[in-house]
């Protein structure tokens, strides 16, 4: 393939994925967006695969099998409620790319007598970039996967240290443009290692959603920087796409979770161990209602709204609920769903739930629409949320959850919270909804329920 067919095709490849990205911006279009999107990588791939700089399949054909069968098993192991981690580790792998083709770029350079100071320049920071993301994304998965504590570690003088840390890697790189050779490259990489470590280390599990966000948009960076590297034009607008569209979700979601960008990269939160054991020492009691009163109160009300959260996804409890839905309908019941922006384990994941048991899209809400419509409505289901409905978010400062906009489930007039137990969610903090005197708690796993639900509908 010529230079300028490549470069049609790279064109051709970048316009698909801007417009997978558009797409990918509402429910509505997000499959289009996803198709837009594959077949950019599709062409990009098969491009590149015939460019002339490519010299030998032997090696891509090994990696593409190996890496691709990996992948291809992982992806079909994996649940939907483990996604953030497997997202974190694949942040990881871009990390570490990042930082060995930049290395062996150099090595084939320099023995070839062909370095010059802008080469170093991207080759230097190619790979801190790479390997901040490598680290960083290594700690992330360990937290969200149970393998590391999620309560943050902080020791005195922390942001002190990691400053240290940053000029001591810029020095490094500077050393290394300036001819340092391999002793400054291993240097630079070495703190970014170490630094990637102590940039996530301090950030509770309550922020978490934001940092694998972030990672996201550190890993496009690494690959933009990659890009540079490889003189590859695709790999470079690729990078900057994921790199902004990672940014601007960061922002988005704190903007959500009321956090301050800097606070979270910075590890300024706490993951509620404290509140959980300030909770603990309180014996407080819970109304209970079993599935056949809350069958009762869900048919007799003129509007119920949904609220869906992890608990939903880890019982798989979506294609219960849209029959659940139906069957209140028929009885001339109105129902909305309500979402909050990180309600679930990753961004968007109830959506792509609801949407996977044809939910219709018109009955979902965002948080900011939807909030006012508690106030009116009879009955708010909780299907498996917890910490987006906790009102501590609100009143109480010394909880981690504390300044996170919620979902205003307090206002209903009757409550519903389907779980498994009293244990808390995701942030750790117990909530103080359920000792309301409008809230009953129907526990049990949330499809059983749902489909006991349905059930005692049929028997009324
Ligand atoms: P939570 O984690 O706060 O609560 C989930 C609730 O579901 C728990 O209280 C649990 O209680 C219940 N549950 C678990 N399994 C079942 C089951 N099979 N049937 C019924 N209930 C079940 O979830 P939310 O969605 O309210 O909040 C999301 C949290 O996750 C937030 O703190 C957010 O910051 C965090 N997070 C979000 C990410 C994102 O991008 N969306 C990414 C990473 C973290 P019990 O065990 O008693 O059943």
């Amino acid at each position: 393939m010529g230079a300028s067919t490549l470069a049609v095709a790279y064109l051709a490849a970048a316009v698909l994925f801007i417009l997978g990205l558009k797409g990918l911006a509402s429910p509505r279009t997000a499959r289009a967006g996803n198709r837009y999107a594959m077949t950019g990588m599709g062409l990009a791939v098969l491009a590149t695969l015939a460019s002339p700089q490519v010299a030998d399949y032997g090696w891509i054909v090994t990696g593409v099998a190996v890496g691709g069968g990996i992948g291809a098993v992982l992806a079909r192991r994996v649940k939907m409620t483990d996604m953030p981690q497997l997202v974190a580790l694949l942040h990881s792998f871009v990390g570490l790319a990042a930082v060995l083709v930049a290395l062996g770029t150099y090595v084939t350079h320099r023995d070839a007598g062909a370095l010059n100071a802008l080469l170093l320049c991207e080759l230097g920071i190619g790979s801190f970039i790479g390997a901040i993301t490598f680290t960083g994304s290594v700690i992330a998965f360990g937290k969200l996967q149970g393998l590391i504590g999620s309560a943050p570690l902080r020791f005195a003088g922390q942001h002190w240290v990691n400053l240290a840390l940053a000029l001591a890697m810029l020095g490094a790189t500077a050393q290394f443009v300036l001819g340092g050779g391999l002793p400054a490259f291993v240097a630079l990489t070495v703190l970014a290692l170490l630094l990637g470590v102590l940039l996530i280390v301090p950030i509770g599990g309550a922020d978490m959603p934001v940092v694998v966000s972030m990672l996201n948009s550190y890993s496009g960076w690494a690959a933009a920087a990659t890009g540079f590297t490889l003189h590859n034009e695709l790999l470079i607008i690729t990078g900057a796409l994921v790199g902004a569209s990672g940014a601007i979700l960061s922002y988005i979601m704190c903007r959500a979770m009321n956090r301050s960008i800097v606070s979270v990269i910075f590890g300024g939160f706490g993951t509620g161990e404290e509140a959980t054991a300030a909770a603990g020492g309180e014996a407080r009691t819970v109304k209970t209602a079993a599935v056949e009163d809350a069958a009762f109160m869900l048919e007799n009300a003129g509007k119920v709204i949904i609220v869906p959260g992890y608990g939903l996804a880890v019982a798989q409890a979506q294609h219960a609920t849209a029959e659940l839905v139906r069957a209140l309908e028929t009885r001339g019941v109105e129902v909305k769903f309500a979402i909050h922006p990180v309600a679930g384990r990753m961004p968007g994941h109830m959506n792509v739930l609801l949407a996977e048991a044809d939910i219709p899209y018109d009955k979902v809400f965002e948080m900011e629409e939807i909030n006012p419509d508690f106030a009116t409505c009879d009955v708010a289901l909780v299907l498996g949320a917890n910490d987006v409905t906790n009102p501590a978010a609100k009143t109480d400062r010394s909880s981690p959850i504390y300044g996170m906009p919620i979902l205003d489930v307090h206002r209903a007039r009757q409550i519903l919270f389907v779980k498994r137990s009293m244990k808390p969610g995701y942030a750790g903090v117990d909530n103080a909804l359920f000792y309301q005197d409008n809230c009953a708690l129907v526990f049990g796993d949330a499809k059983k329920v749902v489909e006991g639900l349905i059930q005692a509908l049929e028997h009324s």
